[in-house]
């Protein structure tokens, strides 16, 4: 049985490339450069409750450090730094080498240092904590979105929770479909380059975990303000377009996590520089609706007569 230092050593140590000092001292030490502030975010990925204990670990190594980097995107910072908080039933090689190589991959990607954490034994549980920079004062808040705003969203919405369904056999996708959607759960992209690019662009940003209703209203709770959204301007993939007829789907659109686009409000000043990132970037930006002095989230059909809001996001605790 190898040594948990054996393990760290073997498939947590790389070279760091903007970093004082890394994994094997008591600390790692950081040195952000001057002017800018550190965007700090963790978490934690659940076995048996954000992931089924059987996903591919290679998969599971991208997905903990992706949804993290999420968060760095919507902040508008640059991810820089990760630490990795494991737990781990057994200390099985082959799990370890491919939960590292899809960490890495991505890590590798996006530049960041794997400077620290801690390895135990325990229910399969992947604690990560980003940090990142973000020049003092240009950070991305949630409490930034005003009256008269567009509310932008990236990609496409709706397609992790479509594929968990189908993964968890409570709708079936035909097969093309499923190959299409399923890396949309399994290895998401932080748009990482599209929350720099809205660095004095937009007033407000949140990345969708838990649905675009739940996240987008927490943009409104701190804005002190509310929203009006077309349903019909969503943006849907292809795969998801077709099977939009049925209201679980919809549902979906409205309130399926684990998409990790970003929502975020602007100036219509600001149109044409945004609706100019969308072709650099490879990836739709779509304007949904617009911020209101009066509160509350108001969905609204094509003749913008008000729909019903039945779902919510999603809460650990409810
Ligand atoms: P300590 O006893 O001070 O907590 P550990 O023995 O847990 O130190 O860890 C030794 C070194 O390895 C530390 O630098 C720690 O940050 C790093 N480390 C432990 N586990 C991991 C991991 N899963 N990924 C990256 N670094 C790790
Ligand atoms: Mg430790």
């Amino acid at each position: 049985m190898p040594s948990e230092f054996s393990l760290i050593q073997r498939y947590f140590t790389r070279p760091v490339r903007h970093t004082a000092l890394g994994v094997g001292d008591d600390c790692a030490l950081l040195a952000p450069a001057p002017g800018m502030a550190l965007a700090v975010s963790a978490d934690m990925l659940v076995a048996g409750r954000h992931f089924l204990p059987d996903t591919d670990a290679a998969r599971l190594g991208h997905k903990a450090l992706a949804v993290n980097l999420s968060d760095c995107a919507a902040m508008g910072a640059q991810p820089r730094w990760a630490t990795l908080a494991l737990a781990l039933p057994v200390a099985d090689e082959a799990w370890l080498a491919a939960f590292a190589q899809g960490f890495f991959a991505l890590a590798d990607q996006f530049n960041v240092d794997l400077v620290g954490g801690d390895t135990t034994r325990g229910p399969l549980n992947i604690c990560i904590q980003i940090m990142g920079e973000v020049p003092q004062g240009q950070a991305l808040r949630r409490d930034g979105a005003r009256p008269g705003d567009d509310v932008w969203v990236s990609g496409t919405l709706g397609d992790a929770a479509l594929a968990l369904a189908h993964v968890q056999q409570r709708f079936c996708l035909d097969p093309a479909a499923a190959a299409a959607l399923l890396p949309r759960l399994e290895a998401p992209t932080p748009r990482v380059a599209l929350g720099l690019a809205l660095r004095g662009l937009a007033h407000s940003a949140i990345d969708l975990s838990d649905g675009l209703l739940a996240d987008l209203g927490h943009i409104l709770e701190r804005s002190g303000c509310g929203a009006d959204i077309e349903f019909a301007a969503l943006p849907v993939s292809a795969p998801l377009r077709a099977y939009l007829d049925q209201d679980l789907v919809r549902d979906y659109v409205l309130a399926g996590g684990d998409d990790y686009e970003l929502c975020f409000t602007a100036p219509t000043a600001a149109r044409p520089a945004i609706t100019a990132l969308a072709t650099p970037l490879g990836l739709p930006l779509t304007r949904i609706g617009c911020i209101t002095a009066a509160g509350g989230l108001r969905l609204l059909d094509t003749d913008r007569q008000p729909l019903p809001v039945k779902v919510t996001g999603f809460d650990h605790f409810q």
